[in-house]
């Protein structure tokens, strides 16, 4: 990933890919109090545009102001430097990776004076867990790891650190078989994917979790808002997993995994097995409003040039 040509955007500058380095005592890589933001820019017929920019932006600075750290750069200046990292690398859909680190000023939790970096890096990411699961669908297992407590690392914040959780979740749900992880919450309730939000359908009603140990995905919003105008009733509330077996449909929404089916929970087929026709609907809709298909919500697409 690191030697390959290109340009990072690395605390206000373009750098080349292969120098933007950083010291091995970099305060986040030894505690992972960092944040960070996934993106997606995806080609539209008036040119390649950033979807929900903004947004995104946004929930950076919700992040860092979680965790108590000071980006030293404007929202503006970071949904430009997320521009130009796509347009100067010329390319035509990009994943970035906005990220928020400390540097290595000091070692250990009492460090004080660390300076806050930013990074702004774009690549070309195909879907996610490739693109028969779009289509056909995922095989999910319920991870032995719970997700995050409110109270402990808390939820808001789309920190670093918070993917240890993840990372041992997807693991565990891989070598058991199966594509992804369904992490509960510390009361037993699902919660979320590794790095999705969850809905299933039920008697044509679909339902999601409360945003309280889930992430407050943007993916989510997004569906949320194409439901509402789909005239389609979306219940947010507490989900037993017991429910997803039951359900008639189940998807995970993420910027990374846009809207992907879920087909199996635990070894028990979700519906009939495939992809069903509500998450067909909200899948569809959902690509052609990233890709500029229709002129809905123009304001959530941005031109990188
Ligand atoms: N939950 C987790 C844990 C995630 O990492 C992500 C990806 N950012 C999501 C949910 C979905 O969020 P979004 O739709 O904003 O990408």
């Amino acid at each position: 990933m690191s030697d390959r040509d290109g340009l990072i955007w690395y605390d206000g500058k373009m750098v080349p890919w292969r120098d933007a380095t950083t010291h091995v005592l970099t305060h986040t890589l030894h505690y992972g109090m960092g944040v960070f933001e996934g993106v997606r820019a995806y080609e539209t017929p008036k040119g390649t545009a950033i979807f929900r920019l903004q947004e995104h932006t946004n929930r950076l600075f919700d992040s860092a102001k979680i965790m108590n750290m000071q980006i030293p750069f404007t929202k503006d200046e970071i949904n430009e430097a997320q521009r130009a990292a796509v347009a100067e690398n010329g390319l035509a859909s990009a994943y970035l990776r906005p990220m928020v680190f400390f540097g290595s000023e000091g070692m250990g939790l009492r460090a004080t004076g660390l300076k806050v970096h930013v990074i702004v890096a774009a690549w070309h990411w195909g879907a996610y867990m490739g693109e028969e699961a779009l289509k056909t669908g995922i095989k999910v297992r319920t991870s032995s790891f719970t997700r995050h407590h409110v109270n402990i690392s808390m939820t808001r914040a789309k920190a670093n650190g918070h993917y240890i959780n993840s990372m041992l979740a997807l693991q565990e749900a891989i070598s058991g078989g199966a594509d992804e992880a369904l992490l509960l919450d510390p009361e037993g309730y699902v919660a979320e994917g590794s790095g999705e939000n969850i809905f299933i359908v039920k008697d044509g009603v679909i339902y999601t979790p409360e945003v309280t140990a889930c992430l407050n995905g943007i993916t989510r919003n997004t569906i949320l808002t194409l439901a509402n105008e789909l005239g389609l009733k979306l219940v947010e509330k507490r989900i037993t997993r017991d429910e997803v077996y039951i359900a008639d449909e189940a998807f995970f929404t993420g910027t990374a995994a846009e809207v992907t089916p879920i087909r199996e929970l635990d070894g028990r087929v979700i519906g009939a097995g495939q992809r069903g026709p509500i998450t067909e609907k909200l899948q569809s809709r959902y690509f052609d409003l990233v890709s500029g298909r229709t002129e809905d919500h123009a304001q959530w697409r941005t031109l990188v040039k």
